[in-house]
C-alpha cells in the first residue's frame, strides 16, 4: 500500500523570516549540507525549561555534537548525557565539568568507565550485573541509576527500547547490589523510544518506576532519589504530534499521580526535540528517471542519502518534510540517494509528490533535519565526504 506525503508548506515548520535567512545563507553554499539556526535551538531550550521547570536537562550529545550547539547549551546551563570517551572529551574541552555529565550508555568498557571517573564524572547508567561490577571497580562510590525496559516500541518512530534496559525485578536486584558494592543506588531511568508520539508511554514507564521506588524503600531500606525520563519528545516531521506543552502537562500529571507533589529529582535527556526543528538539510537533484516507458512514477536521485545523514529513513521510519520551490502539478516519486548501494533509497512506499517540472540541479530542502543527520553520516562511503554543517 502506498501513501502520499502532503505538499509541504514552509509556514507549517518555520517563521517566514527564519527560513528566508537560512535560505539566503544556503544559496551561497554547495550541496549537500545541513544549516542550523541556533536561535531556534535557544527557543526550544527555553520552551523545555518553561515546560519542565522542575527538571534538570541533560542534552543527549549524539543527536548533534556540533561545537556551536554544545557551546550554546553549555552557556544556557545544560548538563550532558554522554555515551563515549570521544563525546566526553569534546564536551569537557569546552569547559564543562564532570558534575554536569552523566555516562548514559549501558554498554561500556571498564577502562572507559575509569576515564570518566578520572575526569570527575560520578553518575553512571547501568542495566546489567557485569557492567555494575565494572562501575564499582572503576568508579567507586559513584551514583548509579538503572535503566528499565519500556514498551513504547510500537508508537515510537525510532524505537530505542529493546537493546537497553532490564526488567523491573532485575532493576531492583541491581540497585541492591549497587549498595552492597559501595555505590550509591541513585535512581531509575527509561527511554520511551525516540519520536514517541503516544504520551501514555511515559505513564506506563513511570508506573514501573514507582513500584521500584516503593519496594526498595519498604523491603530494603533504599531511598532512591532520581528519575531519569530520557528523551523521546517529538520533532516536527510529516506525521504531526502534540505540542511540547501538552506532553509536559500530561507527564507532570503522571509524576504527581505516582509520587505526589513532593516528587524526586527529575532528569530529562532531550536530543531530537531540542535540535531537529532547527536544521535544514539542503540537497540537489542529481538525476530524474523512469524505469520503463509506462512507469507511473519517477525516481528522483539526490546528492544526499542513507549513508550521508538520512539513515533514519530506514524502513521509512522518519518521514522528513521535503520542501521544493517549484509549484504546479505533481507526480508521485521515489526518492533515492547517490551511492552504488541499492539500500540507498529513502522513500519508496511512501510516495512524495514532486512537481512535474522538477529538474536536475533543483534543490530539495529537507526540513527538521537538525538531529541525527550529521552525527550519523558515514566518513567515506563511495568516497562521499561526511555531511557538512553550518550553524548560523
Ligand atoms: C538517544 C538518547 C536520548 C535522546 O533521545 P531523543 O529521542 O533524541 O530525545 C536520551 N537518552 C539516552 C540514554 C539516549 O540514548
Amino acid at each position: 500500500m502506498t501513501h502520499n506525503a502532503p505538499n509541504i508548506q514552509i509556514d507549517d515548520y518555520f517563521a517566514a523570516d527564519t527560513f528566508a535567512r537560512m535560505k539566503s545563507f544556503a544559496d551561497q553554499k554547495d550541496t549537500p549540507f545541513v544549516v542550523i539556526d541556533t536561535a531556534t535551538i535557544s527557543r526550544a531550550y527555553q520552551e523545555l525549561e518553561d515546560n519542565f521547570p522542575y527538571a534538570s536537562i541533560y542534552y543527549a550529545v549524539k543527536a548533534n555534537p556540533a561545537v556551536d550547539i554544545l557551546t550554546l547549551l553549555r552557556d544556557r546551563g545544560a548538563n550532558f548525557d554522554i555515551a563515549s570517551i570521544y563525546e566526553l572529551d569534546k564536551v569537557m574541552n569546552l569547559g564543562v565539568t564532570g558534575d554536569r555529565i552523566s555516562y548514559g550508555n549501558t554498554i561500556k568498557k571498564s577502562k572507559d568507565i575509569r576515564y570518566f571517573y578520572e575526569r570527575g564524572v560520578r553518575m553512571f547508567a547501568t542495566d546489567s550485573e557485569a557492567d555494575l561490577r565494572n562501575i564499582a571497580r572503576a568508579a567507586p562510590g559513584s551514583r548509579v541509576y538503572v535503566r528499565i525496559l519500556t514498551e513504547g516500541t510500537l508508537t515510537a518512530d525510532w524505537p530505542l527500547s529493546r537493546k537497553f534496559g532490564c526488567q523491573t525485578d532485575m532493576a531492583m536486584d541491581l540497585l541492591i547490589l549497587a549498595r552492597d558494592l559501595g555505590l550509591i543506588p541513585y535512581g531509575v531511568s527509561f527511554h520511551v523510544g525516540s519520536q514517541q508520539r503516544e504520551i501514555s508511554s511515559w505513564d506506563a514507564a513511570l508506573g514501573k518506576v514507582k513500584v521500584i521506588f516503593e519496594r526498595l524503600r519498604e523491603e530494603d531500606g533504599i531511598e532512591l532519589k532520581m528519575i531519569n525520563m530520557g528523551g523521546g519528545f517529538p520533532a516536527n516531521y510529516i506525521t504531526r504530534t502534540n505540542t511540547l506543552e501538552t506532553y509536559a502537562q500530561e507527564i507532570t500529571r503522571f509524576i504527581e499521580e505516582d509520587f505526589g507533589k513532593d516528587f524526586p529529582e527529575i532528569i530529562i535527556e532531550p536530543g531530537r526535540s531540542l535540535i531537529a526543528n532547527a536544521g535544514i538539510l539542503v540537497s540537489e537533484v542529481v538525476l530524474i528517471s523512469r524505469k520503463s516507458r509506462t512507469a507511473l512514477h519517477r525516481w528522483v536521485f539526490t546528492d544526499v542519502g542513507k549513508f550521508s545523514g538520512l539513515i533514519e529513513t530506514l524502513d521509512e521510519s522518519i518521514k522528513f518534510p521535503i520542501y521544493v520551490e517549484k509549484k504546479g502539478e505533481v507526480e508521485e516519486s521515489v526518492i533515492a540517494g547517490p551511492t552504488c548501494d541499492s539500500a540507498d533509497i529513502m522513500y519508496e512506499n511512501y510516495k512524495y509528490p514532486m512537481p512535474l517540472n522538477l529538474a536536475i540541479g533543483d534543490r530539495l530542502y529537507w526540513l527538521s533535519t537538525g538531529a541525527y543527520t550529521t552525527s550519523y553520516s558515514a566518513i567515506e562511503f563511495n568516497g562521499f565526504p561526511p555531511l557538512k554543517e553550518y550553524c548560523i
